[in-house]
């Protein structure tokens, strides 16, 4: 008794109709339908292969944009995510401040419409992020810190959520980083 008898109704995953297999691990109906197959993964890698470095070609352009202190209009639409015709009518209307170097040249203050608009956030770089330290000696607990900067725990909790502040549980009690906690208070 051989394999070749073995017959297992399978679906084909390309051409997506049902056929007999003959072992476990075939995937498709036909010679045929595996190489479309190939090929649709391959088109499938290359597109987001673009995509990847699409995204990667406009961080870098956002990036270069917002070291100059004065940009194009297509620009601003990149790096404000503002439509060309709000930009214009802002220039028109007198709201920004723009320079004419001739057709197509039109250089607006960045500055004026970042106090404008917020600016497209890059995402942020990883070295950045350095490991919370989460030893007893460098820790906060909520109580701590509402006794120490005078708020209640409800605006601890807040303030620990809206700034990302990492945080441990070890029973009953959150301990957070007091450098970080620090440098919020600090500035409050
Ligand atoms: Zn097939």
């Amino acid at each position: 008794m051989g394999f070749s008898k073995l017959k297992i109704p399978k679906i084909c995953e390309f051409c997506e109709k049902p056929f007999e297999a003959k072992t476990v691990t075939t995937r498709f109906c036909s010679k045929y339908c595996s190489e479309k197959e190939g090929k649709r993964q391959k088109r499938i890698a290359k597109d987001l292969e673009e995509k990847q470095s699409l995204l990667e070609k406009s961080v870098k352009k956002i990036a270069e944009i917002q070291t100059r202190p004065y940009i194009s209009v297509s620009e601003a639409v990149v790096l404000f995510g503002i439509s060309k015709d709000t930009i214009r009518r802002l220039i028109k209307n007198g709201k920004i401040p723009a320079h004419n170097f001739g057709e197509r040249l039109t250089r607006v203050s960045k500055l004026d419409l970042e106090l404008m608009f917020t600016s497209v956030e890059l995402p942020p770089k990883k070295e950045e992020k350095s490991k919370p330290n989460f030893e007893v000696g460098n820790c906060y607990t909520i109580t701590e810190i509402s006794e120490k900067f005078h708020a209640d725990p409800g605006t601890v909790n807040n303030v620990i959520r809206r700034n990302k502040i990492p945080t441990k549980k070890v029973g009953s009690f959150v301990y957070v980083p007091k450098d970080e906690i620090d440098k919020i208070f600090a500035n409050r």
